[in-house]
């Protein structure tokens, strides 16, 4: 059994590919049978996914994206709004947040007020972090040791990883895990194959992030859960393990660090 562990499921490009219940039944056949619907905007996102994860046996996160910080600053939710977010049982994660200074939808300061509010909502509610970054490893790094203070209660997962050796490191010895999405599976990405290669097997996860990212064969496609099982694949074999071996070990590493997960498998 596969899970993806980051998707967005309300994102309307997954429409392209037919209903939520057909794309819910494709990846089951692939035996992606779990999967986390990823948050992006609290105000306008949460309700939705807490039904999708309702209706599907799901799970769903709360939490707001680099990119929508200064958009969803206007809503002025506090760190206390976002732990009583989760109290819902299907919400079991803060994300996705983290800094973007690639596209600088949201200007620094912004982002970062963002950013340590849900590390402080984090480590409040004992819920991962889903953390984006792209050109911000060194703040990213930062800020989780400025508001984490060591506390060991802060945990979470770098998504989509396409960094180098040095932020995969940093991000093990605060004992985050390291999720791989379709990036990996690109002809140029030999860099992160080595990443790959060079990871702890209990400190992976894979993801879809779909609709974005589609793996090769399928790239530039709308993407969708089932095809994890791709990603899944070659990192498999960049492990040297069996497939199925693989499959069930990211899936035991899943419910370790979403540990709440497991009370409404
Ligand atoms: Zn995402």
């Amino acid at each position: 059994m596969w899970i993806d562990s980051h998707c967005h499921l309300n994102h309307k490009n997954l429409s392209k590919l037919g209903e939520l219940d057909e794309i819910i039944a494709t990846a089951r056949e692939a035996k992606v049978d779990k999967m986390l619907t990823i948050c992006c905007e609290i105000h306008r996102e949460y309700e939705a996914l807490k039904q999708i994860a309702e209706k599907y046996d799901i799970w769903a996160t709360v939490g707001t994206h680099p990119h929508d910080a200064a958009h969803e600053a206007e809503m002025e939710y506090t760190t206390e709004d976002i732990v009583n977010f989760t109290k819902h049982p299907r919400i079991v994660g803060i994300g996705e947040t983290g800094l973007d200074y690639f596209y600088k939808h949201s200007p620094k300061e912004e982002q970062h007020e963002n950013f340590r509010k849900h590390i402080r909502a984090a480590i409040e509610t004992e819920l991962p972090l889903i953390i984006h970054t792209r050109d911000s490893d060194e703040d990213i790094i930062r800020l989780l040791k400025e508001e984490g203070q060591g506390d060991k209660r802060l945990k979470g997962v770098l998504h989509c990883f396409s960094g180098g050796l040095d932020l995969a490191q940093a991000g093990l010895d605060l004992d985050f895990y390291i999720s791989f999405s379709g990036i990996v599976t690109f002809e140029k990405a030999g860099e992160l194959r080595d990443v790959a290669r060079a990871m702890p097997i209990d400190k992976i996860l894979v993801e879809t992030d779909s609709p974005y990212l589609a793996p090769v064969p399928l790239r530039g496609k709308v993407n969708q859960p089932a095809n994890v099982v791709r990603t899944g694949e070659l990192v498999a074999q960049l492990k040297q393990m069996p497939v199925a071996d693989f499959a069930k070990q990211t899936s035991d590493n899943f419910y370790e660090l979403f540990s709440k997960a497991k009370s409404v498998a």
